[in-house]
């Protein structure tokens, strides 16, 4: 089973493509949307995990990108809040990929956006609201 947390930009002549229901449908994939953002005759967004057999998943993801999506990953717009970090370390235990860490001997608190898998757990157990999804 493979899974990817994604946002799929809408331009205009696409929003009203059923594209969730043939991801479903045609590559009998899951969809879970997280969150939307579309108007009708405007561009959308569509923050989306969708998962299923690694092979279909790749297929779902030819045709989004034939149709003419902009696809990208969530975890691109998750984002640390320099300003708001005390880098009190409660997000750390809380990350699952290692992407929010104390580097040692300085005790920092880093934030490496390439290791992020976008599962939002740092953003409610941030007291300070640092952390933060751009969407
Ligand atoms: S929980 Fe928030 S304030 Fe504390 S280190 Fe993490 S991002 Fe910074
Ligand atoms: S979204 Fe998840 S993986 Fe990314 S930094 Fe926050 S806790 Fe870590």
């Amino acid at each position: 089973m493979a899974v990817k947390r994604l946002i799929l930009n809408f331009p205009a002549h696409l929003v009203d493509q059923p594209v969730t229901y043939k991801l479903i449908k045609k590559f009998d994939l899951r969809v879970n949307i997280l969150r939307a953002r579309i108007t009708p005759r405007e561009e959308g967004k569509l923050m989306v995990e969708i998962s299923g057999k690694k092979s279909k998943l790749e297929a779902g993801l030819r045709y989004l990108a034939e149709l003419g999506l902009a696809v990208q990953s969530l975890a691109q717009e998750v984002n640390r809040r320099q300003e708001r970090c005390i880098e009190c370390g409660a997000c750390v235990s809380i990350c699952p990929s290692g992407a929010l860490a104390v580097e040692r001997p300085t005790m920092h608190v880093s934030f490496f956006g390439d290791k992020c898998i976008a599962c939002e757990l740092c953003v409610p157990a941030c007291p300070y609201k640092a952390m933060e999804i751009l969407f």
